[in-house]
């Protein structure tokens, strides 16, 4: 519902050129909004692309209209009033004379990729008149809890597959939801034909709003994926003869917007020689849906392809298989001898992957990558930025003893984020008896993942030493960007699965002895003799649990090392708070505009 801005509420004035208003009840005021923002870094990225040809400037044009698209998709994902409040929010900037206070309430949402925030203090809340924000986003029926939804699929087992789809949205089957759906198959033929069965299924679903069903997103974002389906189709056309593989890519990944089924388009991106440009579009990855941990969220990076960086690290992955066979579990698996690795310039990010991440690896369909691989795409210009390091550093610095501080380093994390990514394709990728290991374990399975990776790419590190890809500096970076990686500045709420993962692995390494408080500067200390073992333990139990598929030893095991006291965990929190840290990014990007 669109919230009419009531003009009369503002009233403005001007402070040395800079216009102020009072906001209408329901927005955050400047201060609620300027704290968060004094603290947030801001970030802009303009890689040099003077070594695209004429085509690719004009591919990319279109690459990054299919990225707006798939922006407003996802902050619709995420909430049903996104775009009516944002459209209210901008009309109230505009009729405040473009006041700072309506500027950091823009600022936030930018931030925040839709109406709800994080304030300092990690709680979540809607900024301005909307909402409140729900765990199943706006993908679920508004309102729907984890005990109904259960229930229902308790009730009805054999919908299961249909309602946890991970591109499918869900809704109550009420006669409302399904004539509406109806009619919009009726208005995109193409959809009958790609989904079979899919008009029976809805023609034959009983209304009954205590029931539910489900929707391809293909079908619930019609006009939206055809729009972003005619740029790609554009894109692929202008650079066909130039870099036939990306083309063959990009015609793939428009059909399965349409299709929902991701295999053509995963297939030609993971296996593909391409030029200069790359981009990763759809929907993959599951974190936001907080209700059944089950759907994709849509995204898409645009980049830039470093072709030096990326042919360095051909050699270094030569020696993977001997890394697998030294993994502590007993059912090693022969490792694809190419693992396709590449070393990005990030040119524009849209949706859920916006910010300062800094590697993906996909697909994350475990058929798919075991039939085609997976790509690994390094986001250089986010791991090298200069102000997001000195950053990190000065964060690590405040807690760590000072005989310590000047092992992290850049390089460091590029190496530690790199073999994370490389650890996604080590270790256990199905259960003893065959399930995938999302299926066995269910919203436990991505922290679980995530701290294999992180373990591996640090277990890795000594034979990366022998093997000659690191020397004692560089595997001392990659060892305390380990340690860097597991600070966390507030205690984590219980849907996000790094920030917990990481901070088990601190409680792990303390509990150990990898890291102890330095009895004098009552700061961390590193004890490096110590940290092969430690890690290997920790991934020993790690790949013990993901084997056995066991969601209860999942549980038993996250709930012994996730855990928070007051005493030493807020304590190194508030220095780090304390050290006059950015909390936030805002990453703005050059190719927009910005
Ligand atoms: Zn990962």
């Amino acid at each position: 519902m669109l919230r009419l801005v009531n003009r009369t509420a503002i009233t403005m004035c001007l402070l040395v050129g800079v216009a102020h208003a009072e906001v209408p009840d329901g927005y955050w005021g400047i201060e609620q909004t300027q704290v968060i923002l004094d603290t947030t870094m801001r970030v802009k990225l303009a890689p040099d692309l003077s070594h695209l040809s004429g085509a690719e400037f004009q591919a990319l044009e279109e690459l990054l209209a299919a990225g707006r698209v798939m922006n407003a998709l996802y902050e619709n994902q995420k909430h049903r009033g996104a775009a009516a409040s944002k459209a209210a929010l901008l009309e109230l900037h505009q009729a405040s004379g473009e006041s700072i206070e309506t500027q950091n309430l823009l600022d936030l949402y930018y931030m925040s990729k839709g109406p709800i925030a994080t304030t300092l203090d990690n709680v979540r809340g809607p900024i301005l008149p909307a909402d409140a924000e729900q765990p199943g986003k706006n993908v679920y029926p508004f309102g729907l809890g984890r005990d109904e939804i259960d229930a229902f699929l308790a009730a009805n087992p054999e919908r299961a597959a249909e309602i946890r789809g991970l591109r499918t949205a869900v809704r109550r089957s009420s006669a409302e939801n399904l004539a509406a759906d109806i009619a919009n198959l009726d208005a995109h033929p193409a959809l009958d034909v790609l989904h079979d069965g899919l008009r029976a299924r809805l023609q034959s679903e009983q209304a009954d709003a205590d029931s539910f069903y489900a929707v391809p997103y293909a079908l619930a974002y019609a006009e939206e994926l055809s729009e972003v389906r005619q740029h790609l189709l554009a894109a692929s056309r202008l650079i066909r003869n130039e870099s036939p593989d990306f083309a063959a890519y990009l015609q793939n990944r428009a059909r399965d917007l349409l299709s929902g089924d991701y295999e053509s388009g995963d297939a030609s991106w993971v296996s593909g020689d391409f030029a200069n440009l790359n981009i990763q579009i759809g929907s993959y990855e599951t974190y936001d849906d907080a209700l059944l941990g089950a759907k994709a969220f849509f995204s898409a990076s645009v980049l830039a392809r470093d072709a030096s960086k990326s042919e360095a690290l051909v050699d270094a992955m030569a020696g993977l298989q001997a890394i697998e066979d030294s993994l502590p579990y007993q059912h090693q698996k022969t490792v694809r001898s190419r693992i396709p690795v590449g070393v990005y310039e990030v040119i524009a990010d849209f949706g859920q992957a916006r910010g300062a991440n800094t590697a993906t690896i996909l697909p994350n369909d475990a058929d798919h990558a075991r039939k085609y691989g997976r790509t690994i795409l390094i986001r250089s210009n986010i791991l090298s930025n200069p102000v997001l390091f000195a950053n990190t550093k000065k964060r690590y610095d405040s807690v760590v003893d000072a005989r310590f501080r000047d092992h992290l380093t850049s390089g460091g994390k590029f190496n530690r984020t790199l073999w994370h990514e490389v650890g996604h394709y080590l270790g256990v990728s199905v259960t003893a008896d065959g399930q995938n290991l999302g299926d066995a374990l269910g919203d436990r399975a991505d922290l679980l993942q995530e701290l294999k990776s992180d373990l591996v790419s640090l277990f890795a590190a000594p034979a990366l030493r022998a093997s000659g890809y690191h020397d004692d500096d560089s595997l001392r970076a990659q060892y305390a960007d380990g340690v860097r990686r597991t600070l966390q500045i507030v205690q984590p709420r219980p849907e996000q699965p790094y920030q917990n993962m990481q901070l088990m692995q601190f409680n792990f390494f303390m509990e150990l002895g990898l890291l102890e408080v330095d009895g004098d500067s009552a700061q961390l200390i590193v004890n490096y003799d110590r940290y092969h073992q430690i890690v290997y333990e920790m991934l020993e139990q790690v790949l013990q649990i993901q084997y056995s598929g066991d969601y209860e030893m999942a549980g038993q095991f996250i709930s012994r090392w996730n855990y928070w006291d007051e005493k030493l965990h807020g304590e190194l929190a508030k220095k780090m708070r304390d050290s006059g840290i950015y909390r936030r990014t805002i990453v703005r990007y050059h190719a927009l505009g910005d």
